[in-house]
C-alpha cells in the first residue's frame, strides 16, 4: 500500500479523537515530552510542521555533553543535571550516545591553566558521576602532541582528556519519537498547528492544524496543549496572546564540514579561538565537523544558512590552533547552520547567556517549554509533563497519572543494551554483508551507528545477488519509507541517514536516483518530482555556501 494511504486513515482517526495532550513541534524537545507522556498513561498527540528534528534537533555539535563552559560560568545546577543525563541517555539508547573522550589542549595564554584545568575537570567528573577509564587525564606536552601531532607548538603546556558523549541529533530524535509510537502516542510530521481552540472559559481545549502533505485544514481537541516549538515558541506564543515578559533570543551556531584527510585530527577536541571563545572539531567517519560560531539571529527561521564570515571564522579557528593545515575554502564540503532558542537575558551576548531551560504557561493554559540542551531532554520532558499532570488533575476526576520512568525506558524498537551487544551487532553485519563490500567494517558501522539493531532489517531486505552502494541506499529508503515516517527525499538524505552532510561525495552520484525513487513510492507526478528535485539541489546549494 501506498505509504500516503495509511496516514490518511491515520489523520481521519486523529480527527476522531480527543487528548489528553497535544505536543506541538517534533525536535528533541517534543520528542521527549511524548514519550514521557505516553509512558505515564496519557492519550498524546504529536504534530511537527516539517519532518521532525528539521528544526535545531539535527543542526547541532551532536553531543550529548556535560557542558564544560557552564562550569566556567558557575552554573553547578547545570553541569551537575546535563552530567548525569549523558550517563542515563547512554545506557538507554548505547548504539546512538557513544563514549568519546575530548582533549583540550592547554596553552600558557590560553581559557583555562593548567591547574586550573586540572582541578575544573575533577569538579565535571564529580558533578557527573564520572568514574573509572573514563575520569579525566592530564597529559604534558609531548604527550598531547603524540596525540595531536598537528595542534600549534608554541606555548602548549599539556592537555586534558575528559568524558564526553557523541551522537546524531536527528537519530536520537526520531528513535525517541518512534518509542513513543510504540506505547501508543499518535504523531504526525508536515502537519502545523496554525491556532489554537479555546473553550467557554477562554482555556486553550485544542488546536487547528494545516496538513502540508495534503493540503487539507482541520481541528484536534484535547485538555491540554503544550508548544516545544523552539525558535518558533514566542511565534505561537502570539498566537495564544500571550508573548509578554521574557522572550526568546535566537543565537546562530554554524559548523563546517571537511574531508578527514584534509583535518586529520584522532580525536574529538575542544579548543581556544583567538577571540576567547572555544570550539570543538570533532572527527566522523570520512569527516572532520568544526563548530560552532554564536552570534545573534533574526533572518528567516525556516532557512538559515551559513555567511561567508562565519565560514571564515571557523577556518581561521583551526589554521590558528593547527598551523600546518592550512584549510582553504576548496577543501569545505559542506556547512549547516542551527538557531539556539535561548532565554533572553539583559547585558548579556549570545554565548554569556544561559542554556537553561524555561516553561511558561499562559493565562489561557498554553504551556510553552523553551532553552535547554539536546543532552537535558529527558529531564526538561520530566519537568513539562509534571505541569501537564498539574493541568489535567483541574479537569480529570481521577488522579492516577503514573511517575516518570523515562530513564528505564529503552530508546528504540529494538534496543541494544550495551556497547558490547553494540559491537557483538557491528561485526556481525560487517559479517552478512563481507562479500558485498570491501570496507565492510565502516559500512556496518555507518549501519549501526544509524539505525542500531534494526539495521539487520535494512540488510536482510537486500536483493538476490550483488550489492552495490545503489542496493544500499535503495534498502535504507525501503526501511525509512516503511518504518520511520520518510516522505521526502530531504528526509531520508538529511534527518534518517545524515548523507547529505557527512558522505555527500558518496551519495552525491545517486541523488537523481534518490528523488526517482521516491516518485516511484509515493507515485509522485512529474511537476512533485521536478519540485522535489529543485529542493534537494537547493540544501545542497544552501550547504556549499562557500562555493
Ligand atoms: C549550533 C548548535 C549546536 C548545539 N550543540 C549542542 C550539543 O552539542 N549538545 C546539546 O546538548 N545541545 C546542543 N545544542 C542545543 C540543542 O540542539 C537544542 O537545545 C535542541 O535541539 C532544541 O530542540 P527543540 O526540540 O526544543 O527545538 P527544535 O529542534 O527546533 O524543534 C522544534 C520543532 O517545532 C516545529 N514547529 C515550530 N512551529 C510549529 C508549528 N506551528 N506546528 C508544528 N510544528 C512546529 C519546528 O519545525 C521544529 O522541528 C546546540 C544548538 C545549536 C544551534
Amino acid at each position: 500500500m501506498n505509504p500516503l494511504h495509511s496516514r490518511k486513515i491515520n489523520i481521519e482517526k486523529i480527527e476522531r479523537s480527543k487528548y489528553d495532550l497535544i505536543i506541538i513541534g517534533g525536535g528533541v524537545t517534543g520528542a521527549g515530552i511524548a514519550l514521557d507522556a505516553v509512558s505515564r498513561g496519557l492519550q498524546v498527540l504529536l504534530v511537527e510542521k516539517g519532518d521532525f528534528a528539521s528544526g535545531t534537533s539535527s543542526k547541532s555539535t551532536k553531543l550529548i555533553h556535560g557542558g564544560l563552559r557552564y562550569l566556567k560560568q558557575f552554573e553547578i545546577s547545570l553541569v551537575r543535571e546535563v552530567g548525569r543525563e549523558r550517563a542515563i541517555v547512554h545506557k538507554l539508547c548505547p548504539h546512538l550516545v557513544v563514549p568519546e573522550k575530548m582533549l583540550l589542549p592547554l596553552y600558557e595564554d590560553g581559557s583555562f591553566g593548567k591547574f586550573a584545568t586540572s582541578l575544573g575537570l575533577w569538579v565535571y567528573d564529580f558533578l557527573a558521576d564520572v568514574e573509572g577509564d573514563d575520569k579525566r587525564l592530564m597529559l604534558n606536552k609531548e604527550e598531547t602532541l603524540e596525540q595531536e601531532p598537528l595542534l600549534k607548538k608554541e606555548k602548549l603546556t599539556g592537555g586534558g582528556f575528559y568524558a564526553e558523549y557523541r551522537t546524531d541529533d536527528a537519530r536520537l530524535t526520531i528513535e525517541i519519537i518512534k518509542t513513543a509510537r510504540q506505547l501508543g502516542a499518535d504523531v504526525l510530521n508536515y502537519v502545523e498547528a496554525t491556532s489554537f481552540l479555546y473553550n467557554k472559559n477562554g482555556q486553550v481545549n485544542g488546536i487547528e492544524v494545516k496538513d502540508h502533505l495534503f493540503d487539507n485544514n482541520f481541528k484536534v481537541k484535547s485538555d491540554t496543549v503544550v508548544s516545544a516549538a523552539g525558535p518558533w515558541v514566542d511565534e505561537l506564543r502570539e498566537k495564544d496572546g500571550s508573548l509578554s515578559k521574557k522572550r526568546l533570543f535566537l543565537s546562530k551556531g554554524v559548523h563546517i564540514v571537511v574531508p578527514h584527510e584534509r583535518f586529520p585530527v584522532k580525536n574529538a577536541l575542544y579548543f581556544d579561538v583567538p577571540d576567547g571563545r572555544m570550539i570543538f572539531a570533532i572527527p566522523r567517519w570520512n569527516v572532520t565537523y568544526i563548530g560552532t560560531t554564536d552570534t545573534p539571529y533574526s533572518g528567516d527561521k525556516n532557512r538559515v544558512l551559513a555567511k561567508e564570515e562565519d565560514v571564515k571564522y571557523l577556518m581561521d579557528a583551526c589554521n590558528s590552533m593547527f598551523p600546518e593545515i592550512k584549510l582553504e575554502k576548496k577543501d569545505l564540503s559542506s556547512t549547516w547552520a542551527g538557531l539556539r532558542p535561548l532565554i533572553y537575558e539583559e547585558d548579556k551576548n549570545a554565548s554569556e547567556m544561559s542554556r537553561k531551560d524555561e516553561i511558561f504557561k499562559s493565562k489561557n493554559g498554553l504551556i510553552s517549554i523553551a532553552g535547554g540542551k539536546l543532552t537535558g531532554y529527558r529531564k526538561m520532558a520530566e519537568r513539562t509533563v509534571d505541569v501537564v499532570i498539574e493541568n489535567l488533575k483541574e479537569v480529570h476526576s481521577f488522579e492516577n497519572f503514573k511517575a516518570c520512568k523515562t530513564d528505564q525506558i529503552p530508546i528504540g524498537r529494538k534496543p541494544l543494551k550495551n556497547m558490547e551487544e553494540v559491537h557483538q551487532c557491528k561485526a556481525e553485519i560487517a559479517n552478512l554483508i563481507s562479500e558485498h563490500f570491501p570496507n565492510a567494517a565502516i559500512v556496518a558501522d555507518y549501519l549501526v551507528a544509524n539505525y542500531g539493531k534494526e539495521a539487520f532489517d535494512i540488510v536482510n531486505g537486500f536483493p538476490e545477488g550483488q550489492i552495490d552502494q545503489w542496493e544500499l541506499i535503495k534498502a535504507e529508503i525501503d526501511f525509512c519509507v516503511e518504518n520511520e515516517m520518510t516522505f521526502l527525499p530531504l528526509d531520508f538524505l538529511n534527518r534518517r541517514s545524515g548523507r547529505l552532510y557527512f558522505d555527500l561525495d558518496v551519495t552525491g552520484p545517486y541523488i537523481d536516483q534518490i528523488v526517482a525513487y521516491f516518485a516511484e513510492i509515493f507515485g509522485w507526478n512529474e511537476t512533485t518530482l521536478q519540485q522535489q528535485k529543485e529542493l534537494v539541489a537547493q540544501t545542497i546549494k544552501d550547504a556549499k555556501v562557500f562555493d
